[in-house]
């Protein structure tokens, strides 16, 4: 038997039009491939795609003056050479940093990427996209109205639409309302008793969930409802491997290495591919 594609487990329709679907994978690089690269660089997003992900996750806020970059702490510190908030730097002096070094000496002199270039290179590896929209505190609204019109310039109309997902709410609101079309995720650390209300409020199409607090009921509550759940951040190929047998869609992960060797031993570990809506 043919080893199935590590590609495509699901479709997603919801805020993507009539008709209009999204193939979801079933496995996705967190922030590039954040164990064998540093996080949310351009070299992890290269290598995202050398260690065999068709997918991709990483996190985009915005500069001190406004400019979309691809970052996750509100702070300089852990993953740069420089020390400050990120929403008080410009762009200019982050370019200056080296956001590599700390990982691997290796990667000395890999720069903070602009939201321009990630988009880029994943244009360019055909590489499809989570785009999470991580605001720093205030800003949600701005940097959602932001990113999302630098997708809609940049993003090539004829590759499939990104995923956009945020712990804000104000940013998925914002999201919306400026790209009705493109996908959303709801972004959370447990499933809470209303989520349906919070997902429909936003027209989310996927659900995201840290898979640390995912009981087997609250799987199976998204599972049986049909949403595409998608478990944030599996490192272990074994659990990755059944947590997409019992019915989750995508897990999202820093080793692509092991969850794509997990899932290549194991053909039959895809859920069945489900078209929703
Ligand atoms: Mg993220």
């Amino acid at each position: 038997m043919q080893p199935r594609s590590t590609e495509a487990a699901t479709e997603i329709g919801r805020g993507a039009g009539a008709g209009a679907t999204l193939r979801l994978p079933r496995v996705i690089g967190h922030r590039g491939a954040a164990a064998a690269a540093p996080e949310n660089t351009l070299a992890g997003i290269r290598k995202a795609k050398e260690l065999g992900a068709s997918w991709i996750e990483f996190d985009v806020k915005l500069t001190s003056d406004g400019e979309p970059i691809l970052f996750h702490d509100d702070r300089l510190e852990r993953t740069t050479d420089g020390r400050g908030a990120v929403a008080a730097t410009a762009l200019a002096a982050i370019r200056r940093l080296d956001a590599g070094g700390w990982f691997g000496a290796a990667f000395r002199g890999e720069p903070v990427p602009t939201f321009e270039e990630a988009l880029g290179v994943c244009a360019e590896l055909g590489l499809g996209i989570n785009v999470e929209i991580k605001p720093c505190r205030g800003r949600e609204a701005e940097t959602a109205a932001v990113a999302v019109a630098t997708l809609l310039r940049l993003w090539p109309k004829d590759l499939p639409s990104p995923l956009i997902a945020s712990f804000a709410p104000e940013c998925l609101r914002v999201a919306r309302e400026l790209a009705p079309e493109m996908p959303r995720g709801y972004l959370a650390d447990r499933l809470s008793r209303n989520w349906r209300d919070l997902m429909a409020r936003h027209d989310c199409a996927s659900l995201h969930l840290n898979r640390r607090w995912l009981g087997v009921r609250q799987r199976t509550a998204v599972t049986a409802a049909g949403i595409p759940l998608v478990l944030y951040t599996e490192n272990d190929g074994t659990r990755a491997r059944r947590h997409l047998e019992s019915g989750v869609t995508s897990v999202i992960t820093d080793r692509l290495d092991r969850v794509l060797a997990a899932l290549t031993a194991a053909p039959d570990a895809s859920g069945a591919v489900v078209r929703l809506r």
